[in-house]
């Protein structure tokens, strides 16, 4: 659960339900400072004198306020549409794709509208019958950590639930699903947890949730009847990735229950970087490991116009060999979306 440093409220945030349950549980915690605020220059109220200590302050920082927009991002080729519940992540991972994202000061914004943001939803549903429609609740941002604030998740679950057409999904390395295991989700939400190593967590993914926690909750909400998938991302390839990737596949397969046959989702997604996102890493994360030696990889043209630094050939197809022996000797049932 997120616990920031500021909270920073937008006019008439205090007015709503949601603000109220954030302003109540943070406003006795002397180590968080809240914030009012009638203008849109929230970025005055987050310190720091260059790009190093703005990162910080602004992963610390909650904003609570309206979405403006209600018009929802096109979310290809997962979903139909990303669903804005959230934006941004109290996660600090050296290597996560919003570093060039979300600016130089990237704080953590939850918006209070959610009714609206729901009837929006309901109209792209309708525009698109008789067409199923999947939303995409992170694209970006991690919305869990949020969650015991809003509940918000937990709405838009019970809203898909009932919508014949819609369809939810979103991604997560955190562990406060709690509040979801009740709700009627009607098996129209999937929920899949970002994984990897102890290693790899440990080293670069700050302030997640362990890999075990996790896993753990993976198994609370298999066990709630949710539609569960495992990202395993980025796949590095060090000394050793073979056994301990391979372990983590099989820890997933022991803690989930005995007589969980369901089927489990994987997408497996190798290390890659682009020029500017190593560029921006380097100057949040000086100290940083992260294999980033350009002449160690293939550079690889992208359809955006830019090209990402990959691994070789070679270590690629070793890589699929192994993930796809592994998961289907474990997941025999299971269903490999990609492994790139
Ligand atoms: Fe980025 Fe996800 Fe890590 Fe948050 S948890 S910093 S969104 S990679």
């Amino acid at each position: 659960m997120f616990i920031p440093k500021r909270v920073i409220f937008e006019k008439g945030s205090l007015d709503t339900e949601i603000g109220k349950n954030i302003y109540n549980r943070l406003k006795d915690n002397k180590n968080v400072e809240i914030i009012n605020t009638s203008s849109n220059k929230i970025k005055t109220h987050i310190p720091g004198d260059n790009l190093f200590e703005q990162y910080r302050s602004g992963k610390q920082t909650l904003v609570v306020g309206e979405r403006k927009s209600l018009k929802f991002q096109t979310c290809k080729p997962s979903a139909n549409y990303q669903l804005p519940l959230v934006s941004g992540c109290m996660g600090s991972c050296e290597y996560c794709y919003l570093n060039t994202q979300l600016g130089d000061k990237p704080f953590v914004r939850v918006f209070t509208n959610i009714d609206d943001i729901l009837d929006k939803a309901k109209q792209y549903i309708d525009e698109r019958l008789p067409q199923i429609t999947i939303f995409e609740g992170a694209a970006t941002s991690d919305p869990i950590p949020l969650e015991p604030y809003t509940n918000a998740l937990k709405k838009t679950i019970e809203f898909i639930g009932k919508e014949e057409k819609g369809r939810f999904r979103f991604v997560t390395k955190y562990n406060d699903v709690d509040t979801l295991l009740d709700a009627n989700h009607n098996n129209q939400t999937e929920i899949r947890f970002s994984i990897n190593t102890p290693r790899i967590i440990n080293t670069y993914e700050h302030h997640t949730a362990s890999s075990d926690t996790r896993i753990e909750a993976a198994v609370k909400v298999a066990k709630a009847g949710y539609k569960i998938g495992f990202i395993i991302a980025p796949v590095f390839l060090y000394n050793n990735w073979q056994k301990e990737y391979k372990d983590l596949i099989e820890s997933i397969k022991y803690k989930l229950p005995n007589e969980f046959n369901e089927q489990v989702i994987f997408e497996v997604i190798s290390h890659r970087y682009t020029t500017k996102a190593k560029n921006r890493i380097l100057e949040i994360f000086p100290e940083t490991t992260l294999p980033m030696k350009d002449e160690d990889r293939k550079f690889k043209y992208g359809q955006f116009g830019y090209g990402k630094y990959i691994y070789s050939k070679e270590q690629l197809s070793e890589m699929k060999e192994f993930f796809h022996l592994h998961i289907k000797d474990y997941f025999p049932n299971s269903i490999i979306k990609y492994v790139i």
